[in-house]
């Protein structure tokens, strides 16, 4: 595997293999890569030539009072996991080479429907820094397909959108969500969770898979879902951002007969804030 800190570096690499007809896959993370990552690397293997990941901890999606400081950074485990997975190329760029000329000038890419509710309601400008950096990623890589994992259902369904109404030409793939064997989702924060409340974190999985079986059995009322949800989260000692039954593509409150629905959680352990979801296809 090469590794390009910068974007010359890596366009001149990438460029041969275009004019040789050979495809190229791109994975964008923020590193401390887990085996959802690797899925994700494994996945744009098998459908092209190349696979490009990039690892960069991007500041313009953090808020003030987020975690850009402390997200664990781990370059030398992550490169090894890289390689054994056949990974191609590694682009880790610095904060200088992806915005020269500071963030508070850096132009940006909005996309103004889906970014307001969910997780962009308590981190606003999180997905502003997202389609940002994933455009500035799509315009260095020119991939032919990028991989998102659906674990950050809301980031998916932004980067379609982006990359539809933008006409940018990449096809946007999803990666199914990879799990610890309890339930939990992976995720580079879950390092964040104490040793306490570690078994106990499973019960936001376990509410919106309570929900989506009701709704498949019927149950109409999705508020009395979401609120009931929202009480179990509370009496396990959680504080809850949201739970909300939305429609899958627009993410905006699901409607009874609407075909596609997905069900989202997110709350706040004492010391990370974690997400999950699951989509259901009401019969
Ligand atoms: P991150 O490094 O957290 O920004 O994630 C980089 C990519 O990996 C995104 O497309 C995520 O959705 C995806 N990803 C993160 N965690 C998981 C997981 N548990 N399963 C599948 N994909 C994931």
């Amino acid at each position: 595997m090469q590794v390009f800190h910068t974007i010359s570096g890596l366009r001149d690499s990438l460029s041969g293999h275009r004019i040789q007809g050979q495809t190229i896959g791109f994975v964008p993370t923020m590193g401390n890569l887990h085996d959802g990552h690797l899925a994700l690397i494994n996945q744009a293997k098998q459908s092209n030539d190349i696979v490009v990941c990039s690892i960069f901890v991007n500041a313009l999606q953090f808020g003030l009072n987020e975690d850009w400081d402390k997200y664990p950074r781990t370059y030398d485990s992550d490169c090894e996991k890289l390689r054994s997975m056949g990974c191609d190329y590694l682009f880790f760029p610095d904060d200088k080479e992806m915005y020269p000329n500071g963030l508070d000038t850096q132009s940006r890419v909005i996309c103004p429907t889906m970014t307001d509710v969910l997780c962009g309601a308590s981190r606003p400008g999180h997905f502003e820094g997202v389609t940002t950096v994933v455009s500035k990623l799509f315009n260095i890589v020119q991939p032919d397909e990028a991989i998102f994992g659906i674990k950050d259902y809301q980031q998916l369904a932004v980067i379609r959108r982006m990359a539809e109404d933008l006409c940018m030409p990449v096809k946007i793939t999803s990666a199914p969500i990879h799990r610890e064997t309890d339930g939990l989702a992976m995720s580079s924060r879950n390092s964040y969770i104490t040793p306490e409340e570690r078994p106990k974190v499973t019960v936001l999985k376990q509410v919106l898979e309570q929900i989506a079986s009701q709704i498949e059995a019927g149950e109409q009322d999705f508020s009395a879902l979401e609120s009931e949800a929202k009480a179990v989260l509370g009496n396990q000692g959680f504080k809850v951002d949201y739970v909300t039954i939305s429609n899958s593509k627009t993410l905006q409150p699901a409607a009874i007969d609407d075909p596609d629905i997905t069900v989202l959680g997110a709350m706040f352990t004492e010391s990370a804030r974690l997400i999950d979801n699951i989509s259901l296809k009401k019969k």
